[in-house]
Formats: structure tokens, sequence, C-alpha cells
């Protein structure tokens, strides 16, 4: 397997860090700054991490995935100001807003989001050792990483420091050395959120969070720390070196990953150009099939152009491989003229095992539907090879289910079908998803009320068999609540609903 490294400009073969025969992998993941709703270009980046994720996983590894929360920033303080809340009041929401996207997107939870307020010990203490070992200084209340004091600094953007230093402009009130020197620890200002340090009531500067977080929860180095090419330099350029200085250890991090950004017409989509589409706009118009066909069908390392004739484009695709999920099996001739799915799943792996070509891999979902469409019409069994191309698809992180596209309606059994969905996702259970059979979404007549019972007892009685009683548990409970009664019997589920 080969993965791009931003550190070393080239594809390299992925050996982990802790050696050729390790299966288990660290991962960090910059996340969001939580301050109004994400937009496409965060989805994009989380969707290709998703995927990388969940491809190390289908090859053997076990993945620690952890990704921060920024709910502390000079964003966030001068939103909640405007808007006359407090900065955990508004950070909370747009928290809340987030995870919402990500399940609807279907991305896999990460297993830990530590948020900077609640990590505030660690990184003084990273701040502290770093002034101690002379890595960083003082000045009027704030702590300054020196630059000088390292001699590689500009490794992971490839740049000296001679060739940043032109075209700097040293903001007038600060005191630093050296006017690429940054910031470890801000002294706040008057009336915004600070913390007591050494040096004087401040926060945490942006760059501090991530090695903090990063050795706190993967430890000293780690396999893989990914984010979009915007923050190579100075996010990244600046945690690694604060990084390896703290610990003294090299690599801080093996293998460097960073996605291409997303454009709106000319411009790369971003909040403070104004200029975007948020998660929520998206999905309202498109299946969360749709948006992972249109990110994924581009290289991650390329920039991608958002424009609604892709997303269209990417709808009728989704739309043709449903269709193939919800073709019936009419063979009469059990194994014979079976298609032989090895060679597609060994096209896939090839295609993602060269630094995740993920357009590839989809170009090989589509000709085994194409496939399974003309063995259908030629009377051959299609089942095994439907399983096969669903598989590859989950890998993906596509559903190829149609219930888990947005626009649910409402009505008292499918809102709680659709909560109970988002708890199963949240549990890592997606798979139980497609075991209970979860197709169509609807309203509420009464012919759809009775399916969505079925379809929540199913879920239900497959939470059961994995031992999930809790889950299992709360739908009986609230079925009962909306007046549905039933009882097991001999292996089945016997129900009624009251009116
Ligand atoms: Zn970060």
């Amino acid at each position: 397997m080969k993965i791009f490294n931003t550190l070393s400009g080239q594809k390299e073969e992925f050996v982990p860090l802790s050696g050729a025969k390790s299966r288990d992998i660290l991962m960090y993941v910059c996340g969001v700054t939580p301050y109004s709703d994400s937009h496409v270009g965060h989805a994009m980046s989380y969707i290709y991490f998703d995927v990388i994720r969940r491809y190390l996983k289908f090859r053997g590894y076990t993945v620690k995935y952890v990704q921060n929360l920024t709910d502390i920033d000079d964003k966030i303080i001068d939103r909640a100001n405007r808007l006359g809340v407090s900065v955990n009041e508004l950070s909370g929401k747009y928290i809340q807003g987030f995870f919402d996207d990500m399940t609807a997107l279907n991305i896999l939870p990460a297993d830990l989001y530590p948020r900077a307020t609640q990590e505030i010990p660690k990184m003084l203490e990273i701040v502290k050792s770093l002034v101690d070992k002379g890595f960083a200084y003082p000045a009027k209340g704030s702590v300054y990483f020196r630059v000088r004091s390292v001699a590689d600094y500009g490794k992971l953007s490839h740049r000296t420091l001679d060739s940043m230093e032109a075209g700097i402009r040293v903001e007038p009130g600060e005191e630093k050395e050296h006017p690429m020197d940054f910031v470890l620890w801000k002294a706040s200002k008057p009336g915004e959120p600070s913390w007591p340090s050494s040096w004087g009531p401040g926060r945490p500067g942006w760059h501090i969070e991530c090695s903090a977080m990063s050795v706190k929860y993967l430890g000293e180095q780690i396999d893989i720390h990914g984010g979009g090419q915007d923050l190579i330099f100075p996010h990244h350029e600046n945690e690694l070196v604060q990084s390896e200085s703290f610990t003294g250890k090299k690599p801080f991090v093996k293998y460097w990953m960073h996605n291409g950004l997303l454009r709106l017409g000319e411009e790369k989509m971003s909040k403070s150009l104004g200029n975007l589409v948020t998660i929520k706009e998206a999905l309202s118009k498109y299946s969360a099939d749709a948006i992972r066909l249109f990110v994924l069908g581009s290289y991650y390392r390329s920039p991608l152009t958002y424009s609604t004739d892709a997303l269209e484009a990417a709808e009728r695709g989704a739309g043709r491989l449903r269709q193939v999920m919800e073709l019936k099996d009419n063979s009469t001739r059990e194994d014979a003229g079976r298609i032989d799915v090895s060679p597609y799943q060994q096209r896939f792996a090839e295609v993602m095992d060269d630094d995740f070509g993920t357009a590839q891999a989809i170009a090989v979902l589509f000709d085994m539907a194409r496939d399974i469409n003309r063995a259908k019409n030629a009377g051959q069994p299609i089942e095994n090879a439907r399983k096969a191309l669903l598989s590859l698809a989950n890998v993906l992180g596509l559903t190829l289910n149609e219930a888990l596209k947005t626009g649910f309606e409402a009505g008292p059994f499918f809102e709680l079908l659709k909560e109970m969905s988002n708890k199963i996702r949240q549990a890592k259970l997606e798979q139980v998803l497609t075991q209970a059979g979860l197709s169509k979404d609807g309203g509420e007549t009464e012919a759809e009320a009775q399916e969505n019972i079925g379809k929540l007892l199913r879920i239900r009685n497959v939470l059961r068999e994995q031992k999930q009683f809790q889950l299992a548990d709360e739908i009986r409970g609230r079925l009962k609540e909306l007046g549905v009664v039933f009882e097991d019997a001999a292996g089945q589920t016997i129900w009624k609903r009251k009116i």
C-alpha cells in the first residue's frame, strides 16, 4: 500500500510506525472551529479521511482515530460577542450541528473528540516544558515558539526560514524575537475567556491544541496526521516543530496527508470569503451517497469544484447503484452462471492501495452494477455479486440505501425510526441498518406506519442478536409509548397497534 507523504513530497510504501507486522494505526485529523454551520469543504475533507480509515480497517488494521474540536478561538469569541451569547453556548450549538452533519453523511464517529477548552492543563505542561528547554520564551504575558532554536523549521511545507521571512508583517505590539516566531499561549484581553498560567491569564494558541491532544490521546508519535492542504503552513508546520521539540522524538508523524481544497467557481470555498454551501443545504438537495460519490470521484489531493451539474450527475450515479440493490434475483440455476466477483475485488484493492484511488474504485462499482444488470437479464443468479458490490460500496461509506437520504417526513413512527438510525450509527452499528433491511423512506399513512413499525422491530431483533440490549429495549419502550404492543413468540415478534 502506498501513501503520499507531504513530508517527503512523494508516495511511500505504507509501513506502520510500530513495524511492518503491526496492525495498530494511530490517526489524528484536525477538526472544526465550531462558530457557524460546517460547509461542504469540511464534508469533503472528513469524507476522504473517513474512507482512508475505513480502507485501513478493510485491510485488517485497527485504527484509533482522534479528531479535535477547537472550541476556543478569536472567531468564536467575536461571533458570541456579536450575538450576545456565551462562547460555550455558541460552540455547543455548532458542535451538535457538526455531529448531525457527520452522521447524515455516514461518516464514522471518531474514537475521541477532545475539546480544546478541556485540555488546557496538557497545553500548559507542553508550553512550560518548551520554555524550560529554551525552545520558547514569554513576552508580555504571551509565550512564543523560537523558530531559530531548531534547524529544520519549514521541513513540512518545504520552505526555508529566509524565504518565509520575506513579506512577513510584524503586528504592532508583538514582542517577538523573530518575525516567524509563533504564539503558544496568548495573553487574554479584558472580557475574553481565560485560564490562569505562570505568565498571567491567557488562552492557548491554535497550534498547541493539536500537539497536546495528539500527544495526550495517541502518544508521542503517530502514524497518520490529516487535514486540508491549507493547514500545511503554518498549522501543521508549527504543530510538528513544537511536538518534536517537546518530546525529543522524531518523527512526530510518520505520514502527513493533506486533501485538496473545494472550490466554488474560481475560489476556495471558505467562511472568510463568504462563498459557501453548508452541509445542511447540500443534504437538503442530495443524498449522502450522492455527496460521497461526488467527493470520492476525485483524487483526494486534487482540488474539486462544487457544481449543481456534478452533484446531479452523482445523484443519478447513486440511483444506478441503488437500483441494482433492489433487483429481484429470479434465477433458478442455483450456482451455475454466478458472476465471479474476485476480479472486481482485486481491482478495487489495487486502486485503493495506490494512495486511495477512490475515483477508480468507484469505476469498479459501476462496472459491477452494469455486469449485475446484464446477468439479471440473462437469468443468471446475482445475489453473490450484489453482496460483494454492497460490501465494497460500504468501504467507501456508501449505503446504497434510500432510507438514509435526508428529507424524512414527519410522523411519530418515522421520527422514531430516524432517531434510532442515528443512535445506531453513533453506536457504530451501521451494519444493523443493512441487516434490518431498512429501505425506502416515507410518510405516515397507516400502511407506511405499519411498515415502519415492522422495520423498527427488525432493527430491535438484530440489536438483540448483537447483544445491544439497551438500544433494543429503548425501541421496545418507545414503541409501547406510541401504542404498539407486542410479544416475542416462537422466534417471531407479533405486534398490534392500539388506536
Ligand atoms: Zn490541528
